[in-house]
C-alpha cells in the first residue's frame, strides 16, 4: 500500500476550500489533511479540524484563537494552532504535506502559494491573483524546486486535460490556440446602461456557478476572465494573441485546444469545481469526486458568441495589463481587488469598477519584475491609487 498524501489546505473555509474537503473525504485512503488556514471563520474552521484532525491549524485573525484551542482540545484534536499572516507559509511548507491547495482569494495568498513553490510541492492553483501578480517569479520558483503546478480553475484545467502529455513545455505539440470559455457572468444580457444600478446582491448571483463573492463580482465584470487570460498564458506559455475568449452561457464546455492539424478538443462537465479539484489531487490518476457524468442524451443545445469588451472593460484592460507585462497585471489585479471591495460596500457603483482599473493602469508605469519587491511594490502604489480614485 502506498503512503497516503499529506494536503495542506490553505483558505479551506472558503468555496474551494470546502470543495477540496470534501473531495479528501471520499478517499481517506489515498489522503490525509495536514493543515487549514482560515482569515476569521473560526467556528468552521474548528468543525473541519475535528473532521479531519490536521497537524497544524492557522487562524490570521488571532480574535478568537484561544476560543479555538479551547475547543479543539475539548473535541480531542491535537492540532497546534498559529495567527497571523507568516503562519500560512508555514501552513504552506509544513513537513507531510505534499501537495498545498492554494485557495485563499487575492493578493493576500501570494507569500503562502510562492513559499509552497519554492519548497518543491505539488501545488493545486486556484488563487490565480498570486500567478497574475508574479508571473515569472512564481513560474521560476516552480522550475527551480521541481514542484509541481497543477491548475484549479476549471478552464486552466481544461486545458490541461486537453494538452499532450509530452514535456517539457508546448513546443511541437501542435497547439495552435486555446479558447477559454467564460459564462458571461449575470448581466449578459443587461443593457450597459443599466450597470450603475447593479447591486451586491445581483453581482454575486452567479447563474452557473457557486463561489466566492470576490470571484463573483470578477465574473460579473468578466474580469475573472481577463485575469484567467493572463493564467493562461503564463501557465501554458502561450504568446499573446494565442489564448482566445469565447462566451459559452451554458458552462458545460470549459475551455478547449485548438491543434495544426484541424482537431479542437475539449473537456466537458458539469459546473462543479470537485471535478478539477479531483484531478489536479489524483494526477496523474482519475479519482471520484461526486460530480455525476453529464448525459449527452438529455444535455441539449450548448452556445458560443464572443465576448462584448464595449460593455465589459475590464476584459479589455485585463488584455491591456497583459500586453504591458512587467508590474501592470499587478496593478490591474490590484487596483480590481480595492474596487471590488468598494463595490461590495457600497462605495463604488458596479459600473465604477473598470474607471477606476483604468484610470490606476493610467497612473502607475509598468517596470519590469527583477524579484517580488517589484511586485509588492506594484500592488502597494495601485491600492493607494485606488482607494484615492474612489475616494475623490
Ligand atoms: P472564498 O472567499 O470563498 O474563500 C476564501 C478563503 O481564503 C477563505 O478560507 C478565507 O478565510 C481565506 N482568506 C480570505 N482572505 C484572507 C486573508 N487576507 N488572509 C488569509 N486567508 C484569507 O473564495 P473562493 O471562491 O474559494 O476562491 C478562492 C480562490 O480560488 C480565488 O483566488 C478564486 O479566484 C479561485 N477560484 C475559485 C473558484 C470557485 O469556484 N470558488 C473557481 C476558480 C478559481
Ligand atoms: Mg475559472
Amino acid at each position: 500500500m502506498t503512503a497516503r498524501k499529506g494536503v495542506s489546505v490553505l483558505g479551506s473555509t472558503g468555496s474551494i476550500g470546502r470543495s477540496t474537503l470534501d473531495v479528501i473525504a471520499r478517499h481517506p485512503d489515498l489522503f490525509r489533511v495536514v493543515a487549514l488556514t482560515a482569515r476569521s471563520d473560526w467556528q468552521r474552521l474548528l468543525a473541519q479540524a475535528v473532521v479531519h484532525r490536521p497537524e497544524l491549524v492557522v487562524l490570521v485573525d488571532p480574535t478568537h484563537a484561544s476560543a479555538l484551542e479551547n475547543a479543539l482540545q475539548a473535541a480531542g484534536v491535537h492540532a497546534t494552532v498559529l495567527t497571523g499572516v507568516a503562519a500560512l507559509e508555514t501552513a504552506a511548507t509544513v513537513a507531510g504535506a505534499d501537495c498545498v491547495m492554494a485557495a485563499i482569494v487575492g493578493a493576500a495568498g501570494l507569500p503562502s502559494t510562492l513559499a509552497a513553490a519554492r519548497a518543491g510541492r505539488r501545488v493545486l492553483l486556484a488563487n490565480k491573483e498570486a500567478l497574475v501578480m508574479s508571473g515569472p517569479l512564481l513560474l521560476d520558483a516552480v522550475r527551480a524546486s521541481g514542484a509541481e503546478l497543477l491548475p484549479i480553475d476549471s478552464e486552466h484545467n481544461a486545458i490541461f486535460q486537453c494538452l499532450p502529455r509530452t514535456r517539457p513545455g508546448l513546443a511541437g505539440s501542435g497547439v495552435r490556440r486555446i479558447w477559454l470559455t467564460a459564462s458571461g457572468g449575470p448581466f449578459l444580457r443587461l443593457p450597459a446602461e443599466e450597470f450603475a444600478a447593479v447591486t451586491p446582491a445581483q453581482a454575486i448571483a452567479h447563474p452557473r456557478w457557486r463561489m466566492g463573492q470576490k470571484i463573483s463580482v470578477d465574473s460579473a465584470t468578466l474580469m475573472n476572465k481577463g485575469l484567467e487570460l493572463i493564467e493562461a498564458q503564463l501557465l501554458f506559455g502561450m504568446a499573446p494573441g494565442t489564448v482566445e475568449v469565447v462566451v459559452h452561457p451554458e458552462s458545460i464546455v470549459h475551455s478547449l485546444v485548438e491543434y495544426t492539424d484541424g482537431s479542437t478538443l475539449a473537456q466537458l462537465g458539469h459546473p462543479d469545481m470537485r471535478t478539477p479539484i479531483a484531478y489536479a489531487l489524483g494526477w496523474p490518476d482519475r479519482i471520484e469526486s461526486g460530480v455525476q457524468s453529464l448525459n449527452m442524451l438529455t444535455l441539449g443545445a450548448l452556445h458560443f458568441e464572443a465576448p462584448d469588451r464595449d460593455k465589459f472593460r475590464c476584459l479589455a484592460l485585463a488584455e491591456a495589463a497583459s500586453h504591458a507585462g512587467g508590474t501592470a497585471p499587478a496593478v490591474l489585479n490590484a487596483a480590481n481587488e480595492v474596487a471590488v471591495q468598494a463595490f461590495l460596500e457600497g462605495r463604488l457603483n458596479f459600473g465604477g469598477i473598470p474607471a477606476v482599473i483604468e484610470q490606476v493602469l493610467g497612473r502607475i508605469a509598468s517596470v519590469a519584475i527583477t524579484g517580488l519587491a517589484d511586485v509588492l511594490a506594484a500592488d502597494r502604489a495601485a491600492r493607494l491609487a485606488a482607494m484615492t480614485a474612489i475616494a475623490g
